[in-house]
């Protein structure tokens, strides 16, 4: 379904409404003449993926105020892949604009887990990644993040337990929509997932990281590192250039110090790149140097990622050989190792390759 021009104009001038906090809720309820009760009737209703014109216990005048005030739209699922081989789900979800992102479900033994977007596009511009490709179109807005989460809940009856902001964008370039977006999620009231079952994973944005220390949510953080040293950091990373290796990890290390939460770090590795035991070795000798010292040891883990070949990139993937070898130097320096298993690989399951693929369909 097109949205007219009237519609997308309205939905830029109106609040939208699962960006909001309970006590927002509350608070504009009280102004609207409304009893507060209203709602801790609506908000849950909201989490479960409900319009207001689907609630049947509010009466067609509140219904009316809420549509009046308020824009509510959840993402439209645009398309579904389901793997095969593993049971991912990928989504393309089509925003009230038209502007479509991505959303993957994997499940595992413990629960299922979503991998989101925080922008439509990126700015970053990672040299192996097809997220970047189109440049950034906009940030998402604090329910077009929660309503992704919604949406594939919705879609698959089945509860989300877990979160990761791996998917298209930068998370910490779109600072207070992902963190308002953070403490809507974790609401008692709402779909109540708790701080530790979320990751947010970050290109190295330092002074993102600097904020994030600063909110006291025990989230667990990632960062892409993919590289032992700035020269190498800097030919396929572009914000290595802004912060180097050494303000990113001395950012890490300040943040461990001061929450307490552990910092996992993911490694792509790219053929004749990034991926040598010479790279290795160099890596575990930075980690160490400095995460490690005496008085303060922060446990380390590498997620090692056969980088996922992307057309324009022309990067070639390390073979298994080389991915072992890496893994090996690392686990003999005491940096534990793993090598991401591959979920989806039927279905195209990486970050920004669906978008781009339907992209490519319209043009
Ligand atoms: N902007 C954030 C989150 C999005 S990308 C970040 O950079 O961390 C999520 C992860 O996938 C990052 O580690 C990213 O470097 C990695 N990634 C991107 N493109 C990839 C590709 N083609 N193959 C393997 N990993 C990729």
């Amino acid at each position: 379904m097109e949205n007219t021009v009237e519609e997308i104009a309205c939905a830029v001038e109106k609040k939208e409404l699962l960006s909001l906090m309970p006590h927002e809720l509350e608070e504009w309820m009280l102004s609207a003449g409304e009893p507060k009760y209203r709602a801790k009737q609506i908000f849950p209703q909201l989490h479960r993926g409900l319009s207001p014109d689907e609630m049947t216990n509010l009466g067609k005048k509140l219904q009316q105020k809420l549509r009046d005030a308020f824009v509510w739209h959840l993402p439209v699922v645009e398309r579904k892949l389901v793997s095969a081989i593993d049971g991912t789900v990928k989504y393309l979800f089509g925003l009230a604009d038209g502007n479509c992102v991505e959303s993957v479900v994997m499940k595992y033994r413990h629960g299922n887990t979503i991998c989101i977007s925080s922008q439509v596009g990126c700015r970053m511009g990672c040299k192996f990644c097809a997220s970047t490709i189109g440049g950034r179109v906009r940030n998402l807005t604090p329910g077009e993040l929660l309503g992704q989460v919604l949406a594939a809940q919705k879609d698959m009856g089945e509860r989300i337990s877990n979160i990761v902001m791996m998917g298209i964008g930068e998370p910490l370039d779109n600072y207070d929509n992902v963190i308002r977006f953070l403490h809507l999620v974790n609401c008692e009231e709402g779909i109540c997932i708790g701080y530790r079952h979320i990751s947010l994973s970050t290109c190295g944005v330092v002074d993102g990281i600097e904020k994030l220390m600063e909110e006291e949510l025990p989230i667990t953080l990632s960062i892409s590192l993919h590289a032992p040293d700035d020269e190498t950091r800097s030919a396929i990373m572009p914000i290595n250039k802004k912060w180097g290796v050494d303000a990113l990890l001395d950012a890490c290390r300040v943040y461990y110090a001061r929450t307490g939460r552990r910092i996992s770090f993911e490694y792509t590795l790219i053929a004749g790149k990034n991926d040598s035991v010479a790279n290795a070795q160099k890596l575990a000798r930075l980690l160490n140097a400095k995460l490690r010292s005496r008085t303060e040891s922060m446990p380390i883990h590498v997620n090692l990622i056969p980088v996922n070949e992307v057309e324009e990139s022309g990067f070639r993937t390390s073979g298994r050989d080389a991915v072992m070898a890496f893994a090996g130097v690392l686990e003999s320096k005491g940096i534990r190792a793993t090598v991401r298993r591959t979920l989806g690989s039927d279905i195209n399951a990486s970050c920004g390759q669906l978008r781009r693929a339907a992209m490519d369909e319209e043009s």
